[in-house]
């Protein structure tokens, strides 16, 4: 039986494995959740799951959440950061999916590992922020760090009996999301809704706007990086709309490697929570002869040069991936809020970075230090 403490239980890849835990419930149970303010259907989760621990973002939600569960089944209930950290190292727990949105979720993933839980990585600042720190504790506690999202869970599955020293080149995939056809000049007019939209992912407003920006194959990128311990020069990213082929891995006698599926996140999630064993998940396989052709594109960084920002990221390395992933934080929050448009995403992130002295091998104060910067000065910039 593994015991799972789940950060982020009501967004997308929350719930998805709660899916994955009823439909297994001999191989899962579920010892702590944690979410920000979705009170509700938190307490539908603790009715049906029966947590121990609780966490939510502040001491009001977390009054509203006992109240609704007056009378009833109460797990403990505690908030915050502190709370959050509590979450992520609860002591009855083996396995913590860390599932929460944006830079949030770097401490307690943090303190997971200190706590020797073994990790399913669905929260992508974590890496982009402290990458070098994060790898080089789980290496010290010896706990591994499994990934979530799909492209990285493909890799992981393309580099299994295989050499390290044998590849040559990471063919990280990207569905191009609602604008791939849309013209450069047209990019002006995008509104909040068309942003929304994603073709092929149904996932959160962070995430989906970081797909209509490719700023989330920019976040993977540097994700990568650090997962596979790569050089990001062996990174390449290709368009893929289909989103079945979840990324590829070339070796130096030729060879490419593909991990494919349907676009749904369920695989990569079970697959952190069981490797090696593989969950019946009862998916149909994509049909091929219906999808009939697989096309692959270059991306366009001219409409997309989130992707050049993120390589540039790496090559600064330092305090650059964490000014970047805060610039872009922000620039998303205020285009969400109806702030500033579309265009104004890459201006802004660009800025913060362009005006940012990187600080080389920084520390975790530094890091965070270097995002609480970003932060302020995109919000000057918006305000
Ligand atoms: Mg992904």
């Amino acid at each position: 039986m593994k015991y799972l403490s789940i950060l982020g239980s009501t967004g997308s890849i929350g719930t998805s494995a709660l899916d994955i835990v009823r439909m297994h419930p001999y191989l899962f149970g579920i010892k702590a959740l944690a979410c920000a303010n979705n009170i509700s259907l938190l307490a539908r989760q603790i009715r049906e799951f029966k947590p121990e621990l609780v966490c939510v973002i502040d001491e009001n939600k977390a009054l509203e959440l006992s109240r609704i569960l007056k009378g009833e089944f109460k797990p403990e209930i505690v908030y915050g950061e502190n709370g959050f950290i509590q979450t992520a190292s609860y002591n009855k727990s083996n396995i913590v999916l860390l599932a929460m949105v944006g830079a949030a979720g770097l401490k307690p993933a943090l303190a997971a590992i200190e706590a020797k839980k073994h990790i399913a990585l669905a929260n992508k600042e974590t890496l982009v922020m402290a990458g070098e720190i994060v790898m080089a504790k789980a290496k010290e506690n010896q706990v591994s760090i499994l990934p979530v999202d799909s492209e990285h869970s493909a890799i992981f599955q393309c580099l299994k009996g295989n050499l390290k020293k044998d590849l040559k080149t990471i063919f990280l995939t990207a569905s191009g999301g609602p604008f791939r056809k849309k013209s450069f000049k047209s990019f002006k007019d995008i509104s909040l809704k068309d942003a929304l939209k994603h073709p092929t992912w149904n996932m959160g407003h962070k995430i989906t706007i970081d797909s209509a920006t490719m700023m989330n194959k920019g976040l993977e990128i540097i994700e990568a990086v650090h997962f596979f311990d790569v050089s990001y020069e062996k990174i390449q990213v290709l368009i893929h709309p289909q989103s079945i082929v979840h990324s590829m891995v070339g070796y130096k006698d030729g060879s490419i490697i593909a991990q494919m599926g349907q676009p749904d996140m369920k695989a990569a999630i079970s697959y952190a929570l069981s490797e090696p064993d593989r969950l019946d998940l009862q998916t149909d396989f994509p049909s091929f002869t219906d999808i009939n052709s697989l096309t692959f594109e270059k991306p366009d960084t001219k409409k997309f040069p989130s992707l050049l920002f993120a390589f540039e990221a790496c090559r600064q390395k330092g305090t650059m991936p964490a000014v970047m992933n805060a610039a872009n934080e922000i620039a998303v929050e205020a285009f969400l809020e109806k702030h500033i448009n579309f265009m104004d995403i890459f201006k802004l992130i660009s800025k913060a970075m362009e005006d940012h002295t990187c600080i080389d091998n920084p520390d975790l104060s530094s890091i965070i230090e270097a995002d609480l910067w970003a932060r302020d000065k995109v919000r000057q910039a918006v305000m």
